[in-house]
């Protein structure tokens, strides 16, 4: 299957292109040419299924033509090495928990698939290594560096700002060697960013080594996050005993937007949901978007549900193009919720003291939104993207109790630390690389 851009300058790519550029030339973002539905039968019989058959179904829909089954089959279930569990919280409210896998993030699934399918590709060209490089304000560099670690023929450098991102988060790339280089920049994510678009942009370095991003609109990464919205539903069918064609409201934590466009693939080919739920913090440009028309992206403000602090959500051009541009079939299909910090953290004592349910600052977002939005008769499923530990220091001081810290997240803080120290300089980060 093809890919085309969403600013419609660059040609269709094959999967393997869109892959390895990420971007489209013309800065659009790739999208299938087409999303292909389910059959019925597949639904009535989902929750027969495990989570890994049902996650090959879906990936054969997208991936089937481009690569043998065999080989993809293996991919999806080398990625989907740990469970995603549907827990209730209370009454109609249901929390998927994205945070089993290594890095206890729902990053964990794209980086993975996509760390396999690129080294599928390279394996399959015979070329030489590919570099990635990946700037990171924290979750990005852990779920990447884990995803890549020991990946034959990819290497890995993660930039990140010098004493700007949590001691559990830097743990979490710069301990595990191998594949995995992590640079220490003297400044700040932004220049960190720009370190990764200049090496992209200079052709020496480009001669000398073959370069690639593994950010969050690469299609290998955005794709495989609709496996788990088929495996919610399959649970919650099955926990409630709900009779086929019932259907969930589904709440996503959004920041960049892939995670919920995904989603909205998945209904697209057939899932039966009743309708989306887009949860802000206070970065609420999609909110606004579904309240004016208007899309106005502005600078991001900080705010306790970090990983949400984005003031243009790269996917919004994907689900502009899903929806044909029309303001008034996003808004059927989708409603919002912005929340400020005070709101993330009363839901989260709240849930804690009336559920015995710890939310991370994320998920709090996704869960109030359900309690609000919910109507009489409806059942909510808000994705738990990431476990609360990462973010001890933020839970304690709002739950006023320590947070226990699982082992997985206890044995990275036992790594030591390595790192190359870089200032924030193009030319001594070309210099480095060319000595590479
Ligand atoms: C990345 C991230 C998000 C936002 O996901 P998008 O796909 O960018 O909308 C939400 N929560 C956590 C914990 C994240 O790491």
């Amino acid at each position: 299957m093809n890919y085309y851009s969403t600013n419609h300058q660059s040609p269709a790519a094959t999967l393997q292109e869109a892959v390895v550029r990420g971007l489209a030339p013309d800065k659009g973002l790739y999208m299938p040419e087409h999303i292909q539905p389910l059959p019925q039968e597949f639904y009535n019989d989902i929750d027969r299924l495990t989570f890994q058959d049902m996650a090959c179904r879906v990936a054969d829909a997208f991936f089937g033509e481009d690569i043998p089954q065999e080989t993809l089959h293996d991919i999806v279930r080398d990625t989907l090495s740990f469970d995603v569990p549907l827990v209730r919280v209370g009454g109609p409210i249901f929390s998927l928990e994205l945070f089993h896998g290594p890095t206890l993030a729902f990053k964990d699934v794209g980086a993975r698939f996509m760390a396999r399918l690129l080294g599928y590709f390279i394996h399959r060209e015979g070329e030489g290594e590919v570099n990635v490089l990946v700037a990171t304000s924290g979750d990005t560099g852990s779920a990447v560096a884990n995803g890549f670690l020991g990946v034959e023929g990819i290497r890995v450098y993660v930039l990140y700002p010098k004493g700007k991102v949590s001691e559990i988060q830097e743990k979490q790339f710069t301990t595990l060697g191998q594949n995995i280089t992590a640079i220490e920049v003297d400044g700040t994510f932004d220049d960190c960013q720009a370190l990764v678009k200049d090496a992209f942009m200079d052709e020496t370095l480009n001669a000398h080594m073959r370069l690639t991003s593994a950010n969050s609109i690469n299609v290998a990464r955005f794709l495989p996050q609709a496996f788990y919205y088929f495996y919610a539903y399959a649970q919650w069918r099955k926990q409630t005993g709900q009779p086929a064609g019932a259907r969930p409201v589904v709440c996503v934590p959004s920041g960049n937007f892939g995670n919920i466009t995904a989603g909205l693939f998945a209904a697209r080919m057939g899932l039966p949901v009743r309708r989306f739920i887009a949860a802000n913090n206070r970065n609420d440009i999609f909110y606004q978007y579904l309240r004016t028309g208007v899309y106005s992206p502005r600078p991001s403000i900080a705010t306790i549900a970090n990983a949400m602090d984005v003031g243009a959500p790269s996917n919004f051009a994907r689900i502009l193009a899903l929806y044909g541009n029309s303001h008034k079939d996003i808004c059927a299909d989708i409603s919002g919720a912005t929340y400020t910090d005070e709101q993330i953290a009363d839901t989260m004592r709240k849930v804690w003291k009336e559920n015995h349910y710890l939310l991370d600052p994320h998920g709090a977002c996704g869960c109030r939104a359900l309690q609000e939005g919910l109507r009489e008769g409806e059942e909510g499923i808000f994705l738990e993207t990431a476990h609360p530990a990462k973010f001890k220091d933020t839970v304690e001081g709002i739950i006023g109790q320590p947070v226990d810290v699982p082992a997985k997240l206890q044995a990275f803080m036992q790594g030591s630390k390595q790192s190359v120290a870089m200032p924030k300089d193009f030319g001594h980060f070309k210099e480095y690389l060319m000595g590479q």
